[in-house]
């Protein structure tokens, strides 16, 4: 079962049982970090590196603030100004990391090792591999795009995912218009080069849709007033709704908003074909396809996993999976010592129903075979920290207590002195299982967990001496862990829609569209920056495009 931190507390203690001398400091544990996206940076930023032998692989050596990417494609920010070198991120909080720029191509997990390609080449052999070994891995490599094996994708469409992306689409843009104010260029053929498709109608498909129509209309029709009319934006989105992961009110919004802008939304199509000047798309509901010309093609239809990450998961046995298992305590499932968080990762609950049994019978002080209210009370808490589906139940069916879930399920005869045999307390959690939520694949989410596994390294030396620790639940149900698992805290999200307004969903329910919405973005995401020295820069881009509008040479 589980075994989070307290499994490598057992296998430390054998170690250092065998020490020559217990005078000698323990040799530090080396932690391999892959990846220096949200989830990796999070995770270095509060660890204590001073407990660790610290080495970290990326091929960029930089972090991405992404949430900005949208805004480098059309030159409203710059590239430079949401990059933050790692580098100086380790000077400036004083970390003593070592850092490899490379690329992880193999995770060796039973020789505990990573394989490694340097980019440069530096070997005297002229390749650049070479093998890291560690005690701990930390694997956040994050996801790819995912083209869903759509024909032509790869060859024909930019994708929205790297800085290098960003710049890509910005320089297509231009070339566009360059393209399309040649002479003797028909107007069908304008029409066809100032097409920009976006397949994909989630937050950055819309966001980069939004910049994109901004672009046009407070910048490029003023540098090219002949073509203007010529310019058409469209977003593909095979769902129902663009914005389906936000409220019905932000998608209607968007797509309220959209329309009045010109830029159309087709929804129910998915696109099954990309060729150099045509889009191929498929109705869902008539099954027909129509083929669109088009200039330019962005896709950001959904997000896939890395080579490495594959063939990781094949080596333990998690192949048919689109992202690595892991245990609430982040700890890849079946596979000690290593560790996962970010896209890369998703987190697999645990069932309630799988430890019922255990969970009666720890409840059960006293050996009757019956729960009392007042001994399901005294473990309740323990319950709702290890299954949180127990808690978004109660509030899914508007209750306030447990008793009233166990009252509804078993009738009212036991409200005087309610006590509940197995049966009956399997029939009182029996739904509640369903109420299982995963985690998103976002920046949120995978800062969170970079810092709370790191506050699990933190700690490892107390959980080494309270292997039980301040859970008072104990047994397989408990799983041994010491810790707390891993809880996703949702801050609430934005969708910036153009034109100074934006949309924004906040915890409590709490929406919130328009200008002033917009002004709150801003606000958030200048403070969000990593550093004082991208704040500035970024601030000072926005406030630059306000005066002067936006860069348009490539
Ligand atoms: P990443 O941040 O992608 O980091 C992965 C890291 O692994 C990178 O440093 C990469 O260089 C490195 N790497 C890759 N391959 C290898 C290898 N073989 N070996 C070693 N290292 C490797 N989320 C939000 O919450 N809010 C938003 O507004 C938002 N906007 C977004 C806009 C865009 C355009 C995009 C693309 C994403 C956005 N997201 C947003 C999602 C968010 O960026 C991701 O969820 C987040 O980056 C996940 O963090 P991660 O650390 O798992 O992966
Ligand atoms: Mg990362
Ligand atoms: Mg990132
Ligand atoms: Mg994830
Ligand atoms: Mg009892």
């Amino acid at each position: 079962s589980g075994g989070g931190i307290v499994a490598y507390a057992d296998s430390s203690r054998a170690e250092e049982a065998s020490e020559p001398s217990e005078q000698v400091a323990p040799r530090k544990k080396k932690v391999v970090v892959l990846g220096t996206g949200w989830a990796g940076t999070s995770f270095l930023k509060n660890l204590d590196c001073s407990r660790y032998d610290v080495k970290v692989i990326s091929p960029r050596n930089y972090f991405a603030f992404t949430p900005l990417l949208p805004s480098v494609t059309c030159g409203t920010v710059e590239a430079r100004s949401i990059v933050e070198p790692i580098r100086r991120m380790f000077e400036k909080k004083k970390k003593d990391v070592t850092y490899y720029e490379a690329e992880c191509f193999k995770i060796d997990a039973t020789k505990k090792a990573v394989h490694c390609r340097s980019a440069v080449g530096t070997n005297l052999d002229g390749n650049g591999d070479f093998l890291v070994d560690y005690d701990y891995l930390v694997v956040a490599l994050g996801a790819t795009v995912n083209t869903f094996n759509t024909p032509g994708v790869m060859e024909h469409c930019y994708f929205l995912k790297e800085v290098e992306d960003a710049q890509k689409i910005r320089r297509s843009v231009v070339d566009c218009f360059e393209k399309a104010s040649l002479p003797n260029i028909s107007e069908e053929e304008k029409r066809k080069i100032l097409h920009f498709v976006i397949i994909g109608g989630g937050p950055t498909g819309v966001e980069f849709a939004a910049e994109l129509h901004d672009f046009l209309v407070e910048d490029l029709v003023k540098i090219y007033p002949a073509i203007q009319e010529f310019v058409k934006i469209t977003i593909i989105q095979s769902g129902e709704h663009i914005l389906n992961m936000f409220d019905q009110r932000i998608a209607e919004f968007a797509e309220t908003k959209f329309l009045r802008d010109g830029i159309e939304v087709c929804t129910g199509f998915r696109v099954v074909n990309v060729s150099d000047d045509l889009i191929t798309m498929k109705s869902k509901s008539a099954g027909s396809e129509i083929s669109v010309p088009y200039g330019m093609a962005v896709w950001s239809a959904g997000i896939g996993t890395r080579p490495v990450t594959v063939d990781f998961m094949h080596q333990i046995g998690q192949a048919k999976r689109r992202s690595l298992e892991t245990n609430e305590w982040l700890r890849v499932r079946e596979c000690d010592s290593v560790y996962a968080i970010g896209d890369c990762a998703s987190i697999s609950q645990r069932k309630i129903m799988e430890d019922i049994s255990t969970i009666f019978k720890i409840a059960d002080k006293d050996n009757s075979g019956t729960l009392t209210l007042k001994e399901i009370y005294d473990i309740l808490e323990d319950i709702c920290i290890r299954y949180p589906q127990v808690e978004l139940y109660m509030k899914s069916m508007h209750m306030l207590d447990i008793a009233q879930l166990i009252e509804s399920a078993i009738g009212d005869s036991h409200k005087e002195s309610m006590v509940v045999d197995i049966e009956e307390f399997k029939k009182a959690l029996g739904h509640v299982d369903s109420q299982v939520k995963s985690v998103p694949a976002t920046a949120q989410v995978a800062a969170q967990q970079g810092y709370y596994l790191a506050d699990c390294f933190n700690k490892m030396d107390y959980c080494k001496d309270h292997p039980e620790g301040p859970l008072r639940m104990t047994g397989s149900a408990a799983g041994h862990h010491n810790f707390r698992p891993f809880r996703y805290k949702h801050l609430g999200q934005f969708a910036p829609l153009g034109g100074e307004q934006a949309a924004a969903e906040l915890p409590g329910d709490w929406v919130s569209m328009g200008h002033s919405t917009q002004w709150l973005w801003y606000s958030v995401y200048a403070s969000k920056q990593v550093s004082w020295r991208t704040r500035v820069l970024v601030v000072s881009d926005w406030t630059r495009r306000f005066i002067f509008g936006r860069d348009s040479s490539r």
